[in-house]
């Protein structure tokens, strides 16, 4: 194993809860004095500094949520002075007022070495050249990635996204090893390529790819692999927390959060509770240190379970997993929290399904009703009555054996169920709240 900071990521699992802690300490000692955001916070939660005994008493402060951002739109809750911020960055505000990240010049730095670990943890440095297609910006990906890359000694090849031949021109005469960009602009590359008659895979030396930014799988990481030559490592950040920042490492066993840069925690998005380790719920960030825009208990609003595990790496850190979904998505069906991305999973391993499906949630009386219409594959669908009755009772098992709630299942005909271009609408929630 390689690491860019051997001490510190395979630091043992005690000293670095020690470490979290005393930095976890300063931190809220540090906004309590200094920030009047923080400070009315604490205030309104009933939390001194002096409650913060051990690293579990973190769950005493209270969270934060982009609603705080915008709230304070541009700065108002930063805590370094002004004219030591450095660097802006502005998320997009697809879904409301756009939200603006500061940084020092510390804040950069710490940035920079969380994704030259990242990137060595991805047996990438000296010698490698990575074209960076991210976009360079506003948007955190093209810039973070740019120094993180810098920093290992690699070689950056900054060609943002856009003009994708002359990307591949560049790919090729300058010998890429690898990219870094989104799931589906690599997939467009691929396709590109081969229009121009050029193979990835044969006719480049590109054989790594960070990719992030937007959900994708585990059968588009075979895809990549199969159709490219390209080994694909999910890589996890949101702007509130700095920018993409943690990655896979070749054991490609989950995303290692450096627990000295961030504390992760899962909680129940209902009621805020932290759950078990191991345990699938909402991704809870602090960063840890941080000057301008500290952030205590951010409420992502990811899905996904912390592996405590140790890693085949031999690094310490912690784990997340595969993100399945977001908060926003997640229905309560008689108590019980459910992902549509979770039933969309569970299904995709049933052979005799063509993919598509329906969830409707309705109420009789005091009981939610969910029923998930899916499509049968054309080449499992029969004439037979046993033999559609022998799928859907295997529907019924196996969602009911991922979700921990009884479904009732309705088959559907192959082609009859609606078609989504962009983004899929799924949940029709009949429900009066
Ligand atoms: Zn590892």
């Amino acid at each position: 194993m390689h690491c860019w900071d051997p001490r510190i990521e395979t630091m043992p699992k005690e000293d670095l809860q020690k470490l979290q802690y005393r930095l976890l300490k300063t931190l809220v000692y540090r906004l309590y004095s200094f920030s009047e955001f923080y400070h009315r916070r604490m205030k309104e939660a009933g939390v001194h500094p002096d409650d913060i005994r051990t690293l579990s008493d973190i769950r005493l402060l209270p969270f934060m949520y982009k609603h705080d951002l915008r709230d304070n739109y541009p700065n108002r809750i930063f805590c370094a002075p002004h004219d030591e911020v450095v660097r802006y960055h502005v998320s997009s505000g697809t879904t409301g007022k756009p939200t603006v990240v500061g940084y020092t010049r510390k804040d950069l730095d710490l940035w920079t070495t969380s994704l030259a670990r990242a990137l060595t943890s991805c047996g990438l440095g000296r010698g490698d050249v990575i074209q960076v297609s991210y976009g360079y910006g506003l948007f955190t990906g093209g810039l973070g990635l740019h120094y993180g890359a810098e920093r290992i000694g690699a070689a950056v090849l900054p060609t943002s996204v856009g003009n994708t031949e002359r990307q591949i021109e560049l790919m090729q005469d300058l010998k890429a090893t690898a990219i870094a960009c989104t799931p589906s602009y690599l997939i467009h590359i691929g396709e590109a390529a081969e229009r121009m008659g050029i193979s990835i895979k044969n006719d480049t030396d590109l054989r790594s790819a960070i990719i992030g930014a937007e959900p994708w799988s585990e059968s588009m990481r075979t895809r990549i692999y199969e159709t490219m030559g390209v080994k694909a490592y999910n890589i996890y950040g949101t702007s509130e927390i700095s920018g993409p920042m943690f990655s896979e490492c070749t054991a490609q066993q989950g995303i290692h959060i450096w627990g000295d840069i961030a504390y992760p925690e899962i909680i129940d998005p209902v009621t805020g509770e932290v759950l078990e380790s191991g345990e699938s719920g909402e991704l809870v960030m602090t960063v840890l240190q941080k000057e301008a825009l500290p952030m205590i208990r951010y409420r992502i609003g990811d899905i996904t379970r912390i592996d405590d595990e140790p890693c085949a790496c031999g690094r310490t850190h912690p784990r997340i997993q595969r993100i399945t979904g977001r908060v926003d998505d997640m229905l309560i069906i008689r108590g019980i929290n459910v992902f549509p991305s979770a039933v969309e999973h569970a299904l995709l391993g049933i052979p005799e399904l063509a993919g598509h499906f329906l969830i409707e949630v309705d109420r009789k009386g005091s009981l939610d009703d969910m029923i998930v219409r899916v499509e049968v594959a054309p080449e499992a669908f029969s004439d037979r009555i046993n033999d559609l009755i022998n799928i859907k009772k295997k529907v019924e098992h196996t969602l009911k054996s991922a979700l921990n709630v009884a479904v009732v299942v309705e088959l559907a005909e192959p082609g009859s169920l609606p078609r989504f271009e962009g983004k899929a609408k799924r949940v029709i929630d009949r429900r009066v709240i």
